[in-house]
């Protein structure tokens, strides 16, 4: 995965005639973390886990990123992760750099007691790395505002001082922002909504297809049912639910089941993959039916895949662009953290708002100047963030 992070780098500083001695140290991990830590099981005895945190730059900031758990989590797709979180920082046009972290770990398997130990013993584990100025996880797949809340609380135990901006996406009456919740998926209507702004379409009556109904999905699709889009299907690990004539998202169950790989093919306007990556590759590229693809999740689309989708005039908002209202509204909530204030709903939603229209209208113009691809445009635009501060 990080192979295919450094092929589309490269890609794209070529694009600008960047010189290799401007760009190179983007295709490195700045810092990386192999942890192994104890937790103390429900029946009795330990077992040990093991977890990362990657930090890829702190060029422009303090590094930024979520933590995820699930059991197929490795150093290749940390460091995949934490390097995109670089880009989409910059993107954004926020002062972060980019990290990520996880646990390798089926957290469906573990009682709730165990999953906040594992929480707190993965907290002192990277203790060394992390802090309000020089790393500030946040919620990834599997990972929710209450582990937020538990990290939060042994960072401050272990270093002895109450510090809620170490860590983002924590609950509202732990020092989370009103908005945060629902942010990435805000920001994915908000890029569906601006690329058929500019191709000149409505999007009242679209058809989307959403892969992953957990929070990117789910919110995404009440905000773009909000537009007057239609949710044709949803999908979840187990599989999905499909009616041409658009689904009542409170009684899905009732909807024809479909599989995940049908899912993706499904003749619609927009799909929306908001799962986890490589779900679109080069052996199912050609038979997607999507006109736009709009990325919630980080990495969905392989390298050759984007090159099908692209020569087949499929338009793919990357993620980079399009899930980023997520690590925009945990900035939000790190500068009421250090400021010690609080902002209403309204206030975060315009602040979200304005910079995701800017960061995309950033983008589109690349797009439009250089004849790229709307991915290679965001990466154009991140390295041109990047190189300027270094
Ligand atoms: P989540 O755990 O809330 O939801 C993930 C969803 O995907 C669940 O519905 C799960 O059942 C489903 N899923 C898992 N494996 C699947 C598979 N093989 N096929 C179909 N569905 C599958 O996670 P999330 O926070 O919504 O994250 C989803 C994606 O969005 C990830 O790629 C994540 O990195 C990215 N992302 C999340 C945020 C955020 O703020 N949460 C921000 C930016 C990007």
């Amino acid at each position: 995965m990080y192979e295919n992070f450094k092929q589309t780098v490269v890609a794209a500083a070529r694009k600008m005639k960047m010189a290799e001695s401007d760009y190179v140290r983007f295709l490195h991990c700045e810092r990386e973390l192999k942890v192994s830590f104890p937790v103390a099981m429900d029946e009795g005895g330990v077992r040990v886990f093991e977890g990362y945190r990657v930090q890829h730059s702190t060029l422009r900031g303090p590094a930024k990123g979520g933590f995820r758990y699930h059991p197929d989590v490795d150093e290749d797709e940390v460091r995949a992760l934490a390097a995109w979180m670089t880009f989409k920082c910059a993107v954004a046009g926020i002062p972060y750099g980019g990290g990520k972290g996880g646990v390798t770990v089926d957290p469906t398997k573990l009682s709730k007691a165990e999953l906040e130990r594992l929480t707190r013993g993965f907290t002192e584990a990277i203790l060394p790395i992390i802090g309000p100025h020089k790393d500030i996880p946040a919620p990834d797949v599997n990972t929710n505002g209450e582990i937020m809340g538990w990290f939060m609380d042994e960072y401050s135990r272990l270093v002895g001082e109450h510090s809620p901006a170490v860590v983002t996406g924590k609950p509202v009456e732990l020092g989370g922002s009103l908005g945060r919740v629902e942010a990435t998926g805000r920001g994915v209507m908000i890029a569906a909504r601006e690329v058929y702004k500019k191709l000149g379409r409505d999007i009242r009556g679209a058809r989307v297809v959403i892969q992953g109904f957990g929070n990117v999905g789910s919110n995404a699709a009440r905000l773009l049912e909000g537009l007057g889009a239609k949710i044709i299907a949803v999908s979840d690990v187990n599989g999905g639910y499909f009616n041409a004539g658009g689904l009542d998202l409170s009684e899905v169950s009732k909807a024809t089941r479909i599989s995940n790989a049908e899912l993706l093919e499904l003749d619609c306007d927009i799909l929306i993959p908001a799962a986890l990556e490589n779900q679109i590759t080069e052996k199912n590229a050609a038979r997607i039916k999507a006109k736009y693809i709009i990325e919630g999740a980080n990495g969905p689309t392989t390298v050759a895949a984007d090159e099908i989708l692209e020569s087949r005039g499929v338009v793919v908002v990357p993620d980079i662009l399009a899930n980023c209202g997520g690590v925009v509204c945990s900035y939000f909530e790190w500068v009421q953290n250090l400021a010690g204030e609080k902002w209403d709903l309204e206030k975060v939603n315009s602040e979200l708002e304005k910079v995701l229209v800017k960061a995309f209208e950033g983008v589109y113009k690349i797009h439009r100047e250089y004849k790229v691809s709307l991915r290679q445009a965001a990466y154009m635009a991140a390295l041109k963030k990047l190189v300027e501060v270094e």
